[in-house]
């Protein structure tokens, strides 16, 4: 901070643009990246760029040091980092090694500090963390990436975040400099991990669905450049389809009515098909075989002909109230 006042005194006058960067770096925060494997450099890259002054630390060390080039100060140690700045971001492979700052001699350190643990966990995990940085008398917001390491630092960089309001909207500029879509999404710490565990679980779907595809134009000897074209067809039509299954789960509509797609019957038949066909090309079936058991369930309960959107009501849960709802905002934190 002293080198950059005494820069101010004595830049040329007519320097205002260099004058101006200065300093907003003087007033920036000063921020600790904890770990730069390939997603924590990131961070760290896009608060440099923003004229953050940032510390960086990682087990090994040789993975942080080329971000020295780039402005930042290498931390010998995670104690270190934490004393070098204000807020603490923490991105590490899991919450299991995030504990490296709930050793004894940080913890004393990190009073008044604000964490941002944008390790990926569960729900549950964030709530203990919540709880435990609390009991230091530190802010903690946790975070979800929803994104790879490239859209850092971009306008299509999403991140979710959860835990106290105020702490995330006096921070806003920072987390603008993460990404253009960084999202409070509820006071509830956990909240962040569940969405992205929700958002993942489509992902996957997806991605699985597309191996299944994949076996199925080799099995029948379809080039998949093929596959490639009529998915773009699809697409739009999956869309849609995945749109409305939220919004009717949502509102409860599981009759069918003038507004339904389609019920389950018709999907049903057309799944038998590919299970056939799967079966007779000794595709595996394990995953397929779980969405029949689903289908089974519903049917066996009578809804054949009621909406897709139906099936919701056989995952497993007993209290349907509770998953639907959730823990409220709020409900588990004061945000
Ligand atoms: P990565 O490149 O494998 O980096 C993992 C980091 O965790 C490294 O800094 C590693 O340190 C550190 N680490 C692991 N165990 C540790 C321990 N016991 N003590 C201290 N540090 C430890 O992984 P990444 O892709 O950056 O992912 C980091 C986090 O971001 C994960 O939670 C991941 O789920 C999340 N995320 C990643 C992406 C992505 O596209 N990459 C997207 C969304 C979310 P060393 O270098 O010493 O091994």
């Amino acid at each position: 901070m002293r080198i950059v006042r005494h820069s101010l005194q004595h830049t040329s006058a007519r320097d205002d643009n260099w004058r101006l960067l200065l300093w907003s770096v003087a007033m920036k925060l000063s921020i600790s990246v904890v770990g730069t494997g390939r997603m924590g450099s990131a961070l760290a890259r896009a608060l440099l760029r923003s004229g953050y002054r940032t510390t960086v630390w990682n087990r090994t060390k040789q993975k942080a040091e080329p971000l020295a080039a780039l402005g930042a100060t290498v931390a010998g140690s995670v104690l270190e980092a934490v004393n070098a700045a204000e807020i603490i971001i923490v991105n590490v492979s899991d919450y299991q090694a995030s504990a490296i700052l709930r050793d004894d001699a940080v913890a004393s350190a990190i009073r008044g500090k604000l964490i941002v643990e944008l390790t990926s966990g569960t729900p549950h995990g964030a709530r203990e963390a919540a709880e435990w940085f609390a009991a230091q008398g530190a802010t903690y917001l946790d975070g979800a990436i929803m994104a790879t390491p490239d859209f850092i630092g971009t306008d299509a960089g999403t991140i979710l975040i959860s835990g106290p309001r105020q702490a995330f909207n006096a921070n806003e500029e920072m987390f603008r400099a993460l990404g253009g879509n960084v999202q409070h999404v509820g006071g509830e710490p956990g909240r962040a991990n569940a969405l992205d565990s929700a958002l993942l679980a489509l992902m996957w779907g997806a991605l699985f669905g597309t191996l299944h595809a994949i076996a199925v134009c080799q099995a029948e000897e379809i080039d998949l450049g093929e596959l490639g074209r009529q998915w773009t067809a699809l697409a739009p039509v999956i869309d849609g389809l995945v749109a409305d299954l939220i919004k009717r789960t949502n509102a409860g509509r599981f009759a069918s009515d003038d507004e339904t797609l389609s019920s389950i019957s018709p999907h049903y038949g057309a799944f038998q098909h590919l299970l056939e066909l799967m079966e007779a090309r000794k595709i595996d079936r394990s995953v397929v075989d779980s969405y029949d058991a689903i289908f089974q369930r519903a049917i066996a309960a009578g809804h054949l002909h009621d909406d897709f959107a139906a099936l919701s009501q056989f995952l497993g849960s007993p209290d349907k109230r509770s998953l639907r709802s959730g823990p409220r905002e709020g409900s588990l934190l004061a945000g």
